[in-house]
């Protein structure tokens, strides 16, 4: 096991994890390369390239403005919305692209925008559909360095040529862990000779690249990232950006649940999390600052049933500060666990897969959670991640305008209720269940592979052009 917990939930900005935040990433990373080889003072121009998905629904998805900001090198998990905001309106004004301003004293100036940047949605490299190439050219217009790199899902990458260590894998590629897995079995396997929960085994593993109480914080952290995203959203009325006229809902809903349910009572548990699926994906959906869960598009469910845990959990309203705390911790850890899986054995990639892959692996990832901290044994916290994600199979990929808004909005507070839903069921047996969890995760890989490439983040099926834009 190579993936941490930390690389599967991620401070980032909106949209997309992997039309936004990857090709961000992917363009500093280009960046920093060409500065680390000493060739920026000879450059003059650049090249971009966008294949397959990144150039069919990259205008929607944000991707443009992403890759120049990622060759200023930026990085989207510090940058705050309003600088990134400053930058790109900077580049927009002076039509020029400051190359490694972020890394360095000198950077390099270049004339380059968005109309520069090459589309090709037909053509999809071998490796991934998320392709894109980056080429630092001369006076003469000839290439000093050139990168090819993909977005693989989540906002990881992929550089080309280094195809089996993926370029923004944190550390724990490199650390021994106590407890590695890539698959259910493997995952069960160490709770029954280690007598561990399955949070227990992933905390283990973390807990060789990491001292406990820093893992501890940073999961804290995330939540507070989540939280705030939530609040944020709450607060901002109007349209969402990108032209469909998509009217924000959470700050309405809000007002109406807070006069229905003054008390929260219980019955309106699903309401709520509803609410907050809505708020973070509306958040998401005009850029905002969002935790990557394990992508974008689907980074409301995992906050949602977040709230639905440290709300409704039995007890939750009289835990300390230290006991909810701990909660956090194992129900991320235990979502961690099984968005591991996901990653290694199908993907978390809308453009590979289909949108099973995002919003089917957080509803999975979310129901794991939830029933870790309801006290599920190991078995039927692998069972709850098996129904959520037996119920999202073949969840296609079809939004519309390329943007992440329609489905994918309502869709994160439908695959909310599914995984706390999941929970339920697999905490009313005894973990015992006739498909595992597996099994389901090779069905999705193999139905994302038989999936029409129209309905992997395309935008050229389904909704995306049976709904006429206005
Ligand atoms: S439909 Fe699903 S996979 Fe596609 S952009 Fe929306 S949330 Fe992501």
């Amino acid at each position: 096991m190579a993936v941490s917990v930390f690389d599967l939930f991620r401070v980032g900005i909106g949209p997309s994890s992997s039309h936004t935040v990857g090709p961000m990433r992917a363009a500093a990373d280009f960046a920093a390369r060409l500065l680390a080889a000493g060739g920026l003072e000879g450059v003059r121009g650049l090249r971009v390239e966008l294949f397959g998905s990144l150039a069919a629904t990259g205008r929607g998805h944000g991707t443009f403005p992403a890759v120049l900001a990622g060759l200023e090198g930026i990085d989207p998990e510090r940058v705050l919305p309003a600088e990134l905001d400053a930058a790109l309106a900077r580049i927009e004004e002076t039509g020029r692209v400051r190359v490694c301003a972020e890394l360095c004293d000198a950077p390099r100036e270049v004339e380059f925008g968005i109309p520069d940047i090459v589309l090709r949605p037909l053509t999809i490299l071998p490796t991934h559909p998320n392709g894109m190439r980056f080429a630092a050219l001369d006076a003469a217009g000839e290439p000093l360095a050139e990168e090819t790199y993909f977005s693989v899902g989540g906002g990881f990458i992929l550089r080309e040529g280094n195809e089996a260590a993926e370029v923004d894998r944190i550390e724990s590629a490199v650390a021994e862990q106590p407890y590695p897995f890539a698959t259910g079995g493997e995952l069960l396997a160490h709770t029954r000779s280690s007598g561990l929960s399955i949070a227990g085994v992933m905390l283990a593993n973390e807990a060789a690249l990491l001292p406990e109480d820093e893992i501890r914080d940073r999961l804290e952290h995330l939540w507070r990232v989540m939280e705030a995203c939530k609040d944020s959203a709450l607060e901002r009325t109007g349209v969402l950006p990108g032209g469909l006229e998509v009217r924000r809902r959470a700050p309405e809903w809000h007002r109406r649940m807070r006069e229905r349910d003054p008390d929260r009572d219980p019955q309106f548990w699903q309401e709520w999390i509803n609410l907050v699926a809505l708020a973070v994906n509306e958040e998401n959906a005009s850029g905002g600052r969002v935790v990557t869960a394990p992508t974008n598009g689907a980074a409301g469910i995992i906050p949602a049933v977040l709230f639905y845990a440290t709300h409704y959990a039995p007890g939750a309203a009289s835990w300390s500060a230290a006991e909810k705390r701990a909660v956090i911790a194992d129900f991320f850890l235990a979502a961690a666990a099984v968005g591991v899986i996901c990653k290694e054995q199908a993907s978390i990639s809308g453009a590979e897969v289909g949108c099973q892959g995002e919003v089917g692996s957080a509803s999975s990832m979310a129901a794991a959670g939830l029933t870790q901290v309801l006290g599920g044994t190991p078995e039927q916290v692998e069972n709850a991640a098996e129904i959520a994600m037996e119920h999202n199979l073949g969840l296609t990929c079809d939004p519309i305008g390329g943007l992440v808004q329609i489905p994918c909005i309502e869709r994160n507070a439908i695959a909310a209720s599914k995984a706390v839903n999941a929970a339920k069921m697999a905490l009313m047996g005894d973990g015992s269940h006739w498909v595992s969890l597996d099994q389901v995760v090779a069905t999705m890989r193999e139905t994302g592979r038989d999936m029409h490439s129209k309905y992997k983040e395309t935008a050229m099926g389904g909704l995306a052009v049976n709904v006429v834009e206005c």
